[in-house]
């Protein structure tokens, strides 16, 4: 399957912790004028004037989070970047530094955190940020990976999830549900492959999918056109659980209530065939799948021509008064009201 297929495999106790981050990190350089200085002393040094911070951490545990038996390592250092990006761009702040720990048993090989290290490095690179520090250890049987994300965002930009007001219209950016269902091609792909060990499979017609499981993006991009746009969301929040879960969060924390449309939630046409060929409602996957990294936002009437017809987003429903509740309104203009399922229940 999608496995690294180095054939070194240097121990890691060949190197010794110090080496061993020297030998990892050394490709990072610093680029943000906000660092002051990055790894190699007791602490970071950090300086953002007079802009406010965001900062946010996030925890992956093996087993639990991923499985390394589809999960290319590369992939899984990027995707531990993402995440946490993904909740500074919640914030309408813009990421500028993170700090990546790791706990790691001795089954891994100098190269395997190579490859690890490369999916970060990518990230940074991609997304423009600094790695200005960390910290290694030693785990006794899986890999844990933790990272720290640190933004800035003008005063008064920041977009906390407690401002929705009702006549808001609820704004979705890009597809959902395509992580999730990637996942299913996964693991079904990895029953195959214990029976059949010499099944190469062809993911070719599930590339979408699989790719928005295993190297998600975060959406820096809606941040930068917001700005762009001069729309302020009055509340935002990333998707992470799956829209139901995402979208109870808001109206709770804002204190209001929700109408959501089924035909008009995004969803790309290889997560309806994939979910016909599964069996599986696509509306379910939409609400409960999860680790789509999209945003979910509420702007005020008023900002709708300024996003308008734009693809980045689409209007899936509008703010009510919370006595009116939270529903989802299907095809068949029927009422349901949203609960959270979250995307372990769907698997349980
Ligand atoms: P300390 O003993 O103070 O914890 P370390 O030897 O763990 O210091 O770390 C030395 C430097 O390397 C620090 O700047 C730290 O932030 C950085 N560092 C340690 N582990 C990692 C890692 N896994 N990734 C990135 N930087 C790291
Ligand atoms: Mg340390």
């Amino acid at each position: 399957m999608l496995e690294d297929k180095n054939p070194h495999r240097t121990q890691l106790s060949e190197l010794g912790e110090f080496k061993l981050i020297e030998h990892l990190t050394q490709n990072f350089s610093i680029t943000q004028k906000s660092t002051i200085k990055g790894i190699g002393d007791d602490a970071a040094v950090l300086s953002f004037k007079n802009k406010q911070i965001v900062i946010t951490t996030d925890l992956l545990v093996e087993g639990v989070h991923f499985d390394l038996s589809y999960v290319p390592l590369k992939h899984l250092g990027y995707k531990a970047v993402i995440v946490n990006l993904s909740d500074v761009y919640a914030m309408n702040a813009i990421a500028k530094q993170i700090t990546v720990s790791i706990a790691v048993s001795n089954r891994f090989p100098v190269e395997a955190l190579e490859e690890l290290y490369a999916g970060i490095e990518t990230a940074a690179k991609i997304y423009n940020i600094d790695v200005v520090g960390g910290d290694t250890t030693s785990s006794t049987s899986g890999l844990i990976i933790s990272v720290t994300a640190i933004g800035e965002v003008e005063e008064g930009n920041e977009v906390l999830r407690s401002g929705a007001k009702p006549n808001d219209l609820l704004v979705v950016t890009g597809d959902v549900g395509g992580a999730y269902m990637g996942l299913q091609v996964l693991e079904r792909e990895k029953e195959v492959f214990k029976v059949n060990p010499n099944n190469q499979p062809d993911l070719s017609m599930y590339a979408y999918i699989v790719e928005r499981q295993l190297k998600p993006e975060a959406r820096k991009d809606i941040v930068e056109l917001l700005e762009k746009l001069e729309v302020k969301p009055t509340s935002m929040i990333d998707i992470s659980d799956g829209l139901s879960s995402e979208i109870i969060h808001l109206c709770k924390q804002s204190n209001v209530g929700v109408a959501l449309y089924e035909n008009k939630i995004p969803l790309d046409p290889q997560v309806i065939s994939t979910c016909e060929e599964f069996d599986i409602d696509s509306t379910t996957i939409a609400l409960n799948g999860g680790e789509d990294y999209e945003l979910l936002m509420t702007i005020s009437q008023e900002d709708h021509p300024k996003i308008k017809g734009n693809p980045n987003l689409t209007v899936i429903g509008y703010i009510t008064d919370q006595n009116n509740g939270m529903y989802l309104v299907t095809r068949a203009e029927q009422k349901i009201p949203i609960i959270a399922k979250g995307w372990n229940a769907l698997t349980s």
